[in-house]
C-alpha cells in the first residue's frame, strides 16, 4: 500500500477516492505540502508552475520518488520534463531502445534512461 492519494479544493485536503475530507483551513499550497509531508498522504503531481499533471482526465500521483501512478493505482511510465516540470510520455513513433520521453506541455524530448544516471 502506497501513501493516500489526495486532492486539494479551496485551501482544503481531501480524500482523492473518497472525497472525505482530511483537513480544511490551510493558507496556501505550501501548507498544505508541509502538512503531507508530515503524514502518509500523495498530492497530485504540479508542474513548475503549479499546473496540476492530468492523464486519462484524472490526477497523477508520484510514489517512491519515481513511480507513477493513476487515481485507480494503475502504474505509468511518465518522466518529469527538465525544462518545464511538465508530463512527459513515451514517445511511440521512436524505437524502444532509444526509450524517448516527450513533455506533453512545451513538446522537449528527452532520455529518460540519462535522467536517471543523473539522480
Ligand atoms: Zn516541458
Amino acid at each position: 500500500m502506497g501513501p493516500m492519494k489526495t486532492v486539494v479544493r479551496d485551501q482544503a485536503l481531501y480524500e482523492a477516492k473518497s472525497g472525505k475530507l482530511i483537513k480544511d483551513g490551510f493558507a496556501d499550497y505550501r501548507e498544505v505540502e508541509a502538512y503531507v509531508k508530515h503524514h502518509y498522504l500523495a498530492l497530485p503531481v504540479v508542474d513548475n508552475a503549479g499546473k496540476a499533471w492530468v492523464l486519462d482526465d484524472g490526477p497523477i500521483y508520484c510514489l517512491h520518488g519515481s513511480q507513477y501512478e493513476l487515481l485507480n493505482d494503475q502504474r505509468v511510465h511518465l518522466s518529469r520534463c527538465p525544462d518545464c516540470g511538465g508530463m512527459g510520455i513515451r514517445a511511440d513513433e521512436f524505437v524502444v531502445e532509444s526509450d524517448c520521453i516527450r513533455c506533453t506541455q512545451c513538446g522537449h524530448e528527452f532520455d529518460a534512461r540519462l535522467e536517471m544516471m543523473e539522480t
